[in-house]
Order: structure tokens, then C-alpha cells, then sequence
């Protein structure tokens, strides 16, 4: 076992050890969106993987690893006291260092997030097909569910593309949590359409 994967397995014993402190912390409301601090903290281990990954050819990745050292240090003493500000200080810095980390990986490392370019494409293609329907000025109602089609369609080769690659950013279900992906947003936009359309064909 090298150095590197050494570090990693640091950094998982002690990321699930505040997990299961942080746990009864969590009110009903932030388990519901996804937002709870147990669930903060495991983009963080997919994160760490990376840096792994990263470090032996990338300075930056190397300075995040330090930082994350630096970081994970004091933690198990503030969630040990139970004070809630120490805590909320301590996620608010795992929080910048993800942000800080997510850019750098996008940037430097060509990775994506999960879903990244279906759940940008067919709003794409659904904006083009609703264009098509007032250019064509035709009775072909199906424009813009054709353009979504199309568009999700590529999207969905492109991640494809990305998973085979390995290029996926954050690999864990929780960074589908809510305040944390845009993502989601474009789900239900794309859900309120999808209604929209059938009671549009219901009722005219
Ligand atoms: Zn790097």
C-alpha cells in the first residue's frame, strides 16, 4: 500500500467517524432536502479519491490535500462538544473547500457532473423546438417535444461519453441533494413542462 492511498483511507475512517456524530444533529427538514451534515461530508470522500488520483502530477491538488489535513484536524473535537456554531463553522469550511475543489477539478481535470449535459441539452433542444414551431408557423405540435427528445438524446451520449472516460465529478447520491445541484432544478422544470404540454393537449 502506497502513501497516497494511505492518506485516503485517513480521510474515510475519520470523515464516517463525524458522520455518525453529526447524525443526530440533523432536523427533519435538512434530511428531506438532502441537506444534512452526514450527507455534506460524502462528496467530500469522493473529492478526497480524486486528490488521490490527482496529486502525484498536480501541485494544486496536492496544496487540497494539505488543506483538507488541515482541516479534518480540529474537526472531531468541535462535533464532540455538540456546539452547533463550532459544527456549522467547520461544515461551512468543508463547503469552501469542496467549492474551491469542484472548480479546480472541472477546470483543470475535465471532470463534469453527473448528468451535466442531458439535463442542460434538452432544455436546449426544447427552447429550438418551440423556435421551430412559431418559424414553421405549421400545426405540428410535436416540435418542441421532438427538440427535447433530440436534445436529451445527445446529452445523454455526451455523459455517456463522461462515464465511460471516468470524467464524472461526484459519484455519490447525495450530491443530487438539493442545495447542491442545479441539476434538480432542471428535473422539475422539465417535469412542469412535460404537465404543462399534456394539459395544454387535454384541454384546447
Ligand atoms: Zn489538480
Amino acid at each position: 500500500m502506497n502513501v497516497a492511498s494511505d492518506w485516503y483511507d485517513g480521510v474515510v475512517k475519520k470523515v464516517n467517524g463525524l458522520k455518525d456524530s453529526l447524525s443526530p444533529m440533523d432536523s427533519g427538514w435538512a434530511k428531506f432536502v438532502s441537506n444534512t451534515s452526514a450527507t455534506r461530508l460524502d462528496p467530500l470522500l469522493s473529492a478526497a479519491k480524486r486528490i488521490e488520483q490527482f496529486s502525484p502530477d498536480c501541485t494544486q491538488c496536492q496544496i487540497f490535500r494539505d488543506d483538507i489535513d488541515t482541516m479534518m484536524k480540529n474537526a472531531p473535537d468541535a462535533v464532540q462538544q455538540g456546539d452547533k456554531a463550532l459544527v456549522g463553522s467547520f461544515l461551512n469550511n468543508v463547503d469552501q473547500i469542496m467549492n474551491k475543489m469542484t472548480r479546480h477539478f472541472q477546470k483543470e481535470h475535465r471532470l463534469v457532473r453527473a448528468w451535466n449535459y442531458t439535463s442542460l441539452f434538452w432544455i436546449v433542444g426544447w427552447i429550438i423546438g418551440m423556435s421551430c414551431k412559431y418559424v414553421f408557423r405549421d400545426h405540428f405540435y410535436w416540435w418542441p417535444f421532438l427538440g427535447m427528445g433530440v436534445g436529451a438524446a445527445i446529452g445523454a451520449f455526451l455523459d455517456y461519453r463522461v462515464k465511460k472516460e471516468d470524467r464524472i465529478l461526484y459519484k455519490t447520491a447525495s450530491s443530487w441533494g438539493f442545495s447542491r445541484n442545479t441539476s434538480v432544478l432542471s428535473w422539475v422544470v422539465f417535469a412542469a413542462i412535460v404537465i404543462m404540454m399534456l394539459l395544454f393537449f387535454v384541454f384546447r
